[in-house]
Order: C-alpha cells, then sequence, then structure tokens
C-alpha cells in the first residue's frame, strides 16, 4: 500500500483526505493508494514526520501550523519551496524527505487566464501571501502587496519582489488575491460585505474586468467572494485552488494526470 496523509493542527476537517481518495478511485488505483489525516502540534511535527518516512509512507501534505517547518526538516528542497520559504508537500525516499511547494503553481493553474502583464493585489503576508506573489511575478504580474501589518508586506516585497501598498484602490486591480485569513471563521451568509472590513477592499469597487481570488474557503462562501460575484468579477474560490494545489501534489507521488473533475466534487460534497 502507497500512503500518503496531511498533517497540521486542527486537522479534523481538512477536505484533502476526501479529495484524494475520490481521485485515486477515479484513476482506479484505490487499492493501492491511501491518504489520511495526522495531528502534530508544533512540537510533535518533526518526530512524527521522519516517523511517517520511516514507516515507509510515500509522502505528505502539509498545512497550518507546519508550513515553514517542513522545508526547515527536509533533506532536500525545491528552488520553488526555497524561495517561498514554506513547503506544503514532502516526499520520501529512502527516509528521506524532500520539499515541494504547490500553493504558488496550484494557484496559477486555478486562474482563468494567464497573469501575465495584470496588476494584481495580494493581500496578506504570510505563507499564502508569500506563494502568491511568488507566483504571479514569475508570470509576470505587477504585485502589490497590502498586510495589517503593514512591516510585514514590506518585508515580503523585499524578500521576493513587488511592492508593498497601503493604498489600495480596488477598481484600478486586473486580479485580486485574498491571502489573509480573513472569512476563515464566517459561518452565515448574512455576514453581507460587513464580512470585508478588515480588508481594505471596497465591494461597490469590484467590477466585471476583474478576477477575484479568495484563498479561504469554509462551509459558505466568503464575503469577498460574494462581493466579488454579485458584481461580475471572475470568482475563484478557495476549494477550486484546494484542488489545484492536491493536483500538483498528486503528480509529484503518482505521476499520474490528476482527476480534476472527481477532486472537484469530493472538495465540494459537503457545502
Ligand atoms: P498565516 O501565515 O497565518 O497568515 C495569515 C495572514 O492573515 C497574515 O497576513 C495576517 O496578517 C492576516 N490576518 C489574520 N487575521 C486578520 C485580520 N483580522 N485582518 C486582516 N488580516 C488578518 O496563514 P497562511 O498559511 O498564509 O493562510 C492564509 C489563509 O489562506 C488561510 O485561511 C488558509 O486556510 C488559506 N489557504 C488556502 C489554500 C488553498 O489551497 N485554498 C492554501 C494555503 C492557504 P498579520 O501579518 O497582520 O497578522
Amino acid at each position: 500500500m502507497n500512503r500518503l496523509a496531511v498533517i497540521g493542527q486542527p486537522i479534523a476537517h481538512s477536505r484533502s483526505p476526501a479529495m484524494h481518495t475520490a481521485a485515486f478511485e477515479a484513476l482506479g488505483i484505490a487499492d493501492d493508494w491511501s491518504y489520511g489525516a495526522i495531528e502534530a502540534s508544533p512540537e510533535e511535527f518533526a518526530r512524527r514526520t521522519r516517523e511517517l518516512a520511516a514507516e515507509g509512507y510515500v509522502g505528505a501534505n502539509v498545512t497550518v501550523p507546519h508550513k515553514r517547518a517542513a522545508l526547515e526538516i527536509a533533506d532536500r528542497a525545491s528552488d520553488v519551496a526555497r524561495e517561498i520559504g514554506a513547503a506544503n508537500t514532502l516526499s520520501f525516499d529512502s527516509g528521506e524527505i524532500a520539499a515541494e511547494n504547490t500553493d504558488g503553481t496550484g494557484l496559477l493553474a486555478a486562474l482563468p487566464s494567464a497573469p501575465a502583464g495584470m496588476r494584481a493585489l495580494v493581500l496578506g503576508a504570510g505563507g499564502a501571501a508569500r506563494a502568491a506573489v511568488w507566483a504571479l511575478r514569475r508570470e509576470g504580474a505587477a504585485v502589490e502587496v497590502w498586510n495589517r501589518t503593514p512591516m510585514r508586506a514590506h518585508e515580503l516585497a523585499k524578500s521576493l519582489g513587488g511592492e508593498a501598498t497601503e493604498a489600495v484602490s480596488t477598481p484600478n486591480y486586473d486580479l485580486i488575491v485574498n491571502a489573509t485569513s480573513v472569512g476563515m471563521h464566517e459561518t452565515t451568509p448574512s455576514g453581507g460585505v460587513s464580512g470585508l472590513k478588515p480588508l481594505p477592499v471596497d465591494a461597490d469597487g469590484l467590477h466585471d474586468r476583474q478576477v477575484v481570488v479568495d484563498l479561504v474557503y469554509g462551509s459558505d462562501e466568503t464575503a469577498l467572494v460574494r462581493a466579488a460575484r454579485e458584481r461580475g468579477a471572475a470568482v475563484i474560490d478557495g476549494l477550486e485552488v484546494l484542488v489545484h494545489q492536491g493536483a500538483e501534489s498528486l503528480r509529484i507521488w503518482t505521476g499520474l494526470t490528476p482527476p480534476l473533475e472527481a477532486m472537484r466534487r469530493a472538495v465540494r460534497q459537503d457545502t
């Protein structure tokens, strides 16, 4: 059996096991491949991951709060993971740990068109924002970064390029990516546009020539997704990005072409 898992804390609500299991079934390899969920605290993460490698696991996805630690414990890391400064995909080979980051490539794959030449705004300065800025800059977008704590936006722009901004003019961007955790705890649609308050986005400035990506996903659509949809923007939600980053991981582990439709159906089953 080729075993995989996602490691994080908390992990119980992760959709990755359902998504990858559906992919194995669609590919006809479910008898040989399995994907579980493993809860590990920051103190347990390194030990638990090395145990998985020693137990013969093929690899693992790594999620909050361990993506930086995943890069640190790796014996080898791709240039992408090193530049972003975090890993979400580990492969175990003869006890060695190789690190990759598919958050950036997953975001690019989820976009309706290539971002070359676009004026992009990335909200946030954590791991997801770093992956977004890295990916959009690599593809030739002009990237501005806004963050609640401005110093972190400046640090991000200094290390990955782009420009930190504190003056956001919503209509001016071709592409807006929310990589903050704002919206994570919305449980009802009644939040309306007020759910946008912690962000510098003006809902009435959103328009139908924009692409709006919200990396956050939950049981309801976020206030940003709702506002963008209502104003005719092309909207990519966090589940679509989740599917694409998972697809990139699946390709690394199995070498097979990911069955995107089956993976989409699986992550949206409970929504
Ligand atoms: P992180 O490293 O903890 O960063 C969190 C970011 O959110 C920081 O920039 C933080 O700003 C900002 N933030 C938190 N609370 C805020 C508030 N009330 N108002 C304004 N800004 C606030 O987290 P991460 O790993 O980058 O993940 C960010 C989000 O992306 C999470 O919801 C995660 O689930 C999601 N994500 C989704 C995918 C996907 O495939 N769909 C992949 C990766 C991540 P400060 O610097 O000021 O604290």
